[in-house]
């Protein structure tokens, strides 16, 4: 067997990485020993460099899969806090942050833009955790009436790897300290087991992404099934935490408008209307070369039946006119159950939101909706 040749999860079980990674420089980091220590079995190997690594992973059949089994515990370099890639001038934004402690996702979604973007097939895991939070901190500290809303999920998920991090006992209490900071952890897991004992004074959100069972099944490898999330968000909500939606990507196929539906009944369902802080919609979208990737990793993936195009910020996306009605009928079945359900759009023009909810929101109006829906 190579090192990197043996199959991982596909139902959803928690992720086991097979090989860990660390550059000596950090291995005695806490949260280096931390990893190690949950992990004894797993072989922790200290190396100088990663490129024979690098090689094996490349010439592998799937080298994205064969990257997910091995964590690479490294060092975060540069700044912290940063602000979320989507705010640019086509489209309305929410203002949010993100601060990234992994970058890459054991999970494997088809339509996972990382994907295309990522130049580095492992894991790494950001190990300096101690002056990443002392850094986060400091700019908490300098808040004052301020809000700031940050999130964890941009290049990983946020709590697939909390079972071995343990890194939600840090940011939840810390953000419990500043009445005007909100954390979003944003996952597609059923990992919650960790949160039911923090003190987070109503400051973390924990969201999940939802997608119809269909799309679940055949585009979110290793993901957790629906079911299964809506009942973590009914039993964090139980703890007292917001909880958070995010519909995206919605895909069209024959037959979505009635599992859409079904699937936002089940939320409320489960959940339970008044539970929930926000629910964000979000179409299909993705660089021009996603779906290249998509056909080869993927054969089986209806994603590139549906038809999209290149929008000004060169990304494809469906039809203005299909989002749009995609966009009405979802807001229109959440709202027939909580008209007051705070609902927005991730990465969609003024116009849009105009055909959508009647009015023009900017990136400011965005950012007002989302601090007012998690301030207390
Ligand atoms: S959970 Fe998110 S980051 Fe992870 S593979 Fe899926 S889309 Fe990518």
């Amino acid at each position: 067997m190579t090192r990197t040749g043996a199959s991982t999860q596909t139902d959803g079980s928690a992720y086991r990485p097979e090989f860990i990674l660390v550059e000596r420089e950090v291995e005695s980091l806490p949260m280096s020993v931390r990893i190690r220590e949950r992990l004894p079995e797993v072989p922790f190997l200290p190396v100088d460099r990663v490129d024979s690594w690098l090689s094996e992973v490349g010439n592998s059949r799937d080298p994205l899969r064969a990257g997910k089994k091995i964590l690479y515990l490294t060092r975060h370099q540069g700044q912290v806090l940063k602000t979320c890639q989507g705010m640019c001038a086509h489209v309305s934004c929410c203002l949010y942050h993100v601060v990234d402690f992994a970058c890459n996702c054991p999970l494997d979604c088809s339509y996972c833009l990382l994907q295309n973007y990522l130049n580095h097939p492992l894991i790494r895991v950001y190990v300096n955790t101690e002056e990443m939070l002392q850094e986060l901190e400091g700019r908490l500290q300098r808040l004052g009436s301020t809000v700031l809303r940050v999130g964890t999920g941009e290049l990983t998920d946020s709590l697939a790897l909390d079972r071995y991090t343990l890194l939600s006992g840090e940011l939840v209490p810390l953000f419990a300290r500043y009445p005007t900071a909100a954390l979003e952890l944003k996952t597609k897991t059923a990992e919650i087991d960790s949160l039911g004992r923090l003190e987070h004074r109503g400051r973390t959100v924990i969201s999940w992404s939802l997608n119809t069972p269909r799309m679940i099944a055949g585009e979110e490898w290793g993901a957790s099934r629906l079911e299964e999330r809506l009942l973590a968000a009914r039993r964090c909500s139980d703890w007292g935490y917001p909880v958070g939606f995010h519909f995206d990507p919605l895909v069209w196929y024959a037959g979505w408008e009635s599992e859409y539906r079904e699937t936002v009944q089940q939320m409320f369902d489960i959940v339970g209307p008044g539970r929930i802080a926000w629910i964000s919609l979000g179409a299909f979208r993705g660089p021009a070369g996603l779906l290249d990737t998509v056909r080869e990793r993927f054969p089986d993936s209806t994603l590139p039946l549906g038809e999209l195009l290149p929008g000004v910020d060169g990304k494809l996306r469906y039809f203005r006119p299909l989002r749009v009605e995609m966009f009405r009928k979802m807001v229109g079945w959440i709202r027939a159950v909580r008209p007051a359900q705070t609902v927005y759009l991730c990465m969609e023009s003024p116009r849009v939101w105009e055909q959508v909810f009647g009015f023009r929101a900017t990136t400011a109006d965005v950012g007002r909706l989302l601090d007012a829906a998690v301030l207390p």
